[in-house]
């Protein structure tokens, strides 16, 4: 019997292994199993090139537990190992330069494993003593059973083995029976081992037998040892796709459609996408895509592994140059996880390229249900947004489709201002912004229809993208104004007209919570509408943003702000206009007059002040000034007054006023009805 050290730097390293690992302690079994895998392959190899001759025999991997010993059983039938192999790779190679990666790696202990060839030791995270017995291939080799109890010494010596192989027996401690649990044992290999190229067995299948379920002579696979992404694509149809989508996903819709991922060059890939139908909003849902490393399940985690938007596909990802078991932030740092989330992203542009190439109509019907996750790829990954160009599409509000450059040609004409600037007008909402999207396509625009969950940012990433491009939304000005050209009319209005015009109007509006208004007016021809209700695009943007950023509560908190355009060439306007001055010119023209020689007044004051060099001569001229600013606001109050009552008993005033809140969906409740009484009074 050989007794030794096992040849690692740091003394108590089983410790640090135990707290290190506590959470993840239940890889240890993926370890094992993937070792019993490998060395099963190796055989398979070694039989192939013929540097093995004898029977292969039965190359299955089996799970057992043994209750009454307490023990947990990973046996193989591959190359087996004699003493100088467990020397060589258990008792030395494992742990060298440990002390050095621990110290490194402190913070993401979970990188140890796997990265330095620990995998054998994370058994120890849940044993008490582990035991190998192996018979290795070599011929006359000499059966050897090994066993440590999770101190740095181990035991050595021979044993009776017969059968070729190797058995890895688990002494479970105390704190971790549950891994003698079939169901506990059953579900992680479900999990980790479901689709291993060996076939593993956990105990027997099981019947109905007696009045209880008992064992059949049948071995429990727990494995498919061919998965469908291991398979070419030509050789499987479409339902091949859908079964295997359904396993991995079980209660879930069909998918849109999928990608079959297959590289071997400059890294080794391969995998099967699937696109789900996205939902109204985006809800990331974590744990979509699986990432195997030569079949074995590594995590279900793939943030940074995979392009953020990618995260919205499910499906599985296999490829070996994935290292196994290194902590999240070490994955992202990888260069050739790097490549391959470039690569990922890359094939999946192409097939989008390719489904809109092949078969425009049938993208087209199907892009209400993948635009989101385009969308949101063309935001998160410029690669993406460079390939997007091609196939990205612009829907307006009769359902056309047009690609960038389509609709830059289609609008370039007439919806280009005065700077030059091509304006895309977009709604958000087909029904309540009817009016404004009639309005503008009567001047000709076409109106874009941007009510997804992501067109706020995409408008922002769009509009920093095109060039002399911006967007307004349909409601954001008349639709005379939506795209100010160079020949535009300037309203012409006298002082005294503009004055009893908007005194008017802001005399009549409505008192709406957190609803500020201002009253504009504009000439726009006499067949527009007389009075419309907008809302500054950027005011209203920056409003959106904050409702969708925490920490932007100061402009949350802003009131909204509308404008009511009064359009001072319509009949009814011109009317209210006439009639106001005609009644009102006798009263306001000496109020405003007032307030001129007042102001003119204050001027002079303050010319004075200037000329003045003692203060003790400045102080009652300042206070002179005082009085006058006192009186002239007494005197505009007037003027709102007179300009009130008058209004108030020019029930189209407040009748324009309702029709063009209506029209923007701002008249309600108690106001609304009060209109239908007006209304129908006015009849
Ligand atoms: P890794 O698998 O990352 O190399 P491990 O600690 O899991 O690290 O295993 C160390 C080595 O021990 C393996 O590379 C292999 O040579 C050997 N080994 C482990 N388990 C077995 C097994 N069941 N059969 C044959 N050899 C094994």
């Amino acid at each position: 019997m050989t007794k030794g050290t096992i040849g690692v730097t740091t003394e108590n390293i089983f410790p640090v292994i135990k707290k290190f690992l506590y959470s993840d302690h239940e890889i240890f079994l993926r370890e094992l199993v993937s070792n019993a895998i490998d060395a099963t392959q190796k055989i398979r190899t070694l039989a192939s090139f013929g540097e093995f001759q004898g029977e292969l025999g039965d190359l299955k991997v089996c799970v057992k537990i043994d209750k009454e010993a307490g023990t947990l059983t990973v046996s193989d039938h591959g190359i087996g190992m004699d003493a100088d192999d467990i020397e060589k790779y258990i008792n030395q190679i494992a742990f060298s330069g440990a002390e050095e990666f621990l110290e490194k790696y402190k913070d993401t202990a979970n990188s140890i494993i796997g990265h330095f060839g620990l995998g054998f030791y994370s058994a120890f995270m849940v044993s008490k003593k582990v035991v190998i017995r192996s018979l290795s291939y070599k011929e006359g080799a000499e059966a050897v059973e090994w066993t440590c109890d999770g101190s740095p010494e181990f035991e050595m010596q021979p044993t009776d083995k017969q059968e070729r192989g190797t058995d890895i027996i688990l002494y479970i401690d105390d704190d971790n029976k549950e891994f003698l649990e079939q169901i506990r044992i059953d579900a992680l290999l479900k999990k980790y081992c479901r689709f291993l190229p060996v076939p593993v067995i956990s105990g027997k299948k099981q019947e109905w037998k007696d009045g209880k379920m008992t064992d059949t002579d049948e071995d429990n696979v727990v494995n498919a040892t061919e998965p469908l992404w291991t398979k070419k694509p030509s050789e499987l149809t479409d339902k091949d796709y859908m079964e295997f989508y359904h396993e991995l996903h079980p209660g879930e819709e069909d998918p849109l459609f999928w990608i079959h991922l297959n590289v071997d060059y400059p890294f080794n890939l391969t995998g099967i996408l699937y696109f789900p139908k996205i939902k109204t909003d985006i809800d990331i849902r974590k744990n979509r895509i699986q990432l195997y490393c030569n079949q074995v399940f590594v995590t279900d985690q793939v943030e940074g592994v995979v392009p953020e938007f990618m995260m919205l596909m499910q499906g599985v990802i296999d490829s070996p140059d994935i290292p196994l078991n290194v902590s999240r932030s070490y994955l992202q740092a990888d260069q050739q996880v790097k490549k391959i989330s470039g690569y990922i992203s890359k094939k999946v542009a192409e097939k989008l390229d390719r489904m809109f190439k092949d078969d425009r109509k049938t993208f087209e019907q199907k892009w209400p249900d993948i635009e989101v996750f385009i969308k949101y790829g063309m935001l998160t990954d410029e690669k993406f947004y460079e390939a997007s160009k091609k196939f990205f599409l612009l829907r307006d509000v009769n359902d056309n489709y047009y690609t960038l450059e389509e609709y830059r040609k289609l609008v370039e004409a007439s919806q280009t201002d005065r700077e030059d600037t091509v304006v895309y007008i977009y709604c958000n909402d087909k029904t309540t912004q009817y009016a404004y999207v009639k309005g503008a396509e009567e001047k000709g625009y076409d109106v874009l229809l941007m009510n997804g969950q992501l067109d706020q940012h995409l408008i922002h990433f769009l509009e920093s993208k095109l060039e002399k491009t911006r967007f307004v939304r349909v409601d954001s000005d008349t639709p005379e104004r939506l795209i100010p050209k160079a020949d535009a009319e300037n309203a012409t209005l006298s002082p005294l007209e503009a004055d009893i015009l908007t005194g008017m109007f802001r005399s009549q509006l409505p008192e709406i919570k957190d609803t500020n208004f201002i009253v504009e007016y504009s000439a726009v021809g006499q067949d527009a509408a007389p009075a419309t209700v907008t809302q500054n695009e950027m005011m209203r943007r920056m409003k959106d943003m904050a409702a969708m950023q925490p920490g932007m509560n100061f402009y949350g908190q802003m009131p909204n702000m509308y404008a009511l355009v009064i359009n001072t060439e319509q009949p009814v306007v011109k009317k209210i206009i006439e009639e106001g001055k005609a009644s009102l010119e006798n009263e306001i023209v000496p109020v405003r007059a007032a307030i001129e020689t007042l102001n003119n007044e204050i001027e002079a004051t303050r010319k004075e002040i200037n000329d003045k060099k003692e203060e003790t001569e400045k102080a009652p001229l300042r206070t002179a000034i005082g009085e006058k600013e006192k009186e002239v606001e007494q005197k505009r109050s007037e003027e709102e007054r007179i300009l009130r009552e008058y209004a108030s008993t020019q029930p189209k005033v407040k009748q324009l006023i309702d029709l063009a809140l209506l029209q923007n969906g701002l008249l309600k409740g108690e106001a609304l009805t009060a209109f239908i009484e007006r209304s129908v009074k006015l009849l």
